[in-house]
């Protein structure tokens, strides 16, 4: 599904990511842990599109089709979706505003017709009652004044209506009280599916109580260092990253 060859990316001349390799089959959750400023969410970023980093070697294609080739929002429409660490407020526009658009963009990207607003909006409220959003919330713009654990719910809600293909959660634990995490962790677990990827990343072993990965990943100066079962994340939380930061260097 989401295959990754020797990627090499930097930011303003700096090399961030020095040689990715990494393959997640469908219906797998691999996280990718490591020490801050390892380069997790430089990866995330690059998968995705985000302007600013250049790829200077390696390849990234998702179920054969090439990334790197196609722009943001190309591959979004491709099915690829990133949870941000720092999800976006956007004053004035409703969140369902912006879902609807983000959908329909989705499935005209995929030849198919937009959706009809009653059929939208039956969607949204079966989705926002399995995840305990309000639906009054998605009304306002779109984060506006959502503490922390809202702002996941409401990307959570997102990530449910749009039915990504791929997705990649970027430290989503980060900022999330216990009752926030559960929500989070079983509306991602819900989207577990065969025909479906996840790169789930995090600095910290808590999430992967509730996210059970397959596999786990340590990234570390640009490179993945150590791979291994769920295991791995229980041996990182108890020696840290000492080691794999010595092995990177
Ligand atoms: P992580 O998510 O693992 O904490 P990041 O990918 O955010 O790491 O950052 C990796 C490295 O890249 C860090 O050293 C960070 O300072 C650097 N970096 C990230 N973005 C920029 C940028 N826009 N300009 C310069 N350096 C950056
Ligand atoms: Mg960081
Ligand atoms: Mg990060």
């Amino acid at each position: 599904m989401l295959n990754i060859q020797n990627l090499h990316a930097r930011v303003e001349d700096k090399a961030i990511l020095k040689g990715v390799t990494l393959d997640v089959p469908a219906g797998e959750v691999h996280a990718i842990m490591g020490p801050n400023g390892a380069g997790k969410s430089t990866l995330s970023y690059v998968l995705t599109g985000r302007g600013g980093y250049e790829v200077t070697e390696g390849s990234a294609s998702l179920n054969g089709e090439d990334l790197l080739a196609l722009d943001a929002n190309e591959r979004a429409a491709k099915g690829l979706f990133l949870s941000f660490q720092y999800p976006l407020e956007i004053p004035g526009v409703p969140a369902l505003t912006f879902i609807r658009t983000a959908l329909n963009a989705q499935r005209r990207a995929r030849g198919e017709d937009e959706i009809a607003a009653p059929a939208f909006l039956k969607l949204a409220k079966e989705k926002a009652a399995s995840l305990k959003i309000d639906f009054e919330m998605l009304k306002r713009g779109l984060n506006v004044g959502f503490s922390g654990g809202e702002k996941k719910r409401m990307e959570i809600f997102q990530m449910a209506m749009l039915s990504p293909r791929f997705l990649i959660l970027d430290e989503t634990d980060s900022g999330l009280d216990i009752d926030a995490l559960k929500i989070v962790s079983e509306g991602v677990n819900a989207l577990r599916s065969p025909e479906r990827g996840m790169l789930v990343i995090t600095h910290y072993q808590r999430l992967l109580d509730y996210i059970k990965p397959d596999r786990v990943h340590v990234l570390a100066a640009g490179r993945i260092v150590a791979s291994g079962g769920p295991e791995l994340a229980l041996q990182l939380e108890a020696e840290g990253y000492d080691k794999y930061a010595s092995a990177a260097a």
